[in-house]
């Protein structure tokens, strides 16, 4: 596994160090704030209905224990796009305590040392990137339109226009995200990954088991704000393996991407998990940053 677990009283987080060495790329788990019922306890997103003075006061905490300055964090809006921005100290502190500012985005990339890229996530992959030569990072959130469409690769491609980036130089890890365990999905979301590699060669595409439920669905939440191919889908989408494909088009090196192995839709004790939930919940954070900066 990719993601070291470290605790710092109820705070839990995930520590992606090993792999991303000379960098520091942690993934919230949803324990250790003040929010309550579906956010409870550690929601970092504005935007799902929660308090906003409960998000901020999460948000301050998970500042305090990582050591960064919130005027050094950028959080941008992300709509589920395929969109990427550059980033630089103009954007320091933008999104970092309230509603997002920078609107349509849903991937950052700085050479900035101490700059901080943060992302909200309740299912969706968190793909971080570092180029160790250039010294460049990404953050990227990936759902099943974001994924169709390429991000990752999008992502990497910004890397090499704007830095000099070598693909294969770069190193990746995604955090928790729902796996292919639970996240099955209808003939209208296996559209968009069956233009991309054919209705008999998707290989992040399997076949749900007839008759028998996703883990974890049964009994619990409703189907408010879930869609409709939640329990009924005929697919099992494996995100994870959409994205390292991307990245592995894009030029990275099989070897150099990883992944932490948690399913956040499994492991809803210790992650947010919109599927699992039925809509109605909190988000977890993933932030990177590059060392040797004041953060
Ligand atoms: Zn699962």
């Amino acid at each position: 596994m990719a993601g070291v677990r470290r605790q710092l009283g109820e705070f839990i987080y995930w520590s992606f160090e090993p792999v991303l060495p000379e960098v520091g790329a942690v993934f919230t788990g949803r324990h250790g704030g003040v929010s309550e019922g579906p956010f409870a306890t550690l929601n970092l997103a504005f935007h799902v209905g929660d308090e906003e003075g409960a998000v901020r006061r999460n948000r301050e905490t998970v500042y305090r224990h990582l050591n960064l300055q919130p005027g050094n964090v950028v959080i941008a809006e992300q709509v589920h796009g395929a969109a990427v921005a550059v980033v630089d100290r103009r954007y320091a502190g933008v999104g970092a305590l309230g509603p997002p500012e920078l609107p349509n985005v849903d991937a950052l990339i700085t050479a900035v040392p101490g700059l901080v890229l943060g992302g909200l996530f309740a299912d969706c992959v968190p793909v971080y990137l570092y180029d160790p030569v250039r010294q460049v990072i990404g953050l990227i959130h990936a759902g099943w339109r974001g994924t169709a469409a390429g991000i990752a690769a999008r992502a990497v491609d910004v890397m090499v226009r704007t830095f000099g980036t070598r693909p294969e130089d770069c190193l990746a890890a995604m955090g928790p995200a729902i796996g292919p365990c639970c996240y099955r999905v209808g003939d209208d979301v296996a559209r968009a990954f069956w233009s991309l590699y054919g209705a008999d060669g998707c290989p992040c595409l399997k076949p749900a088991e007839e008759g028998r439920p996703p883990h974890g669905t049964q009994g619990r939440g409703g189907p408010r704000g879930e869609d409709s191919s939640a329990r009924t889908g005929r697919w099992r989408l494996d995100l994870l393996l959409a994205n390292r494909r991307w990245l592995v088009a894009a030029g990275l090196r099989e070897t150099r991407i990883v992944d932490s192995g948690l399913c956040t839709a499994c492991r809803t004790d210790l992650f947010f998990s919109h599927r699992r939930s039925g809509g109605r919940t909190g988000r977890c954070g993933a932030f990177i940053w590059l060392a040797g900066g004041r953060r």
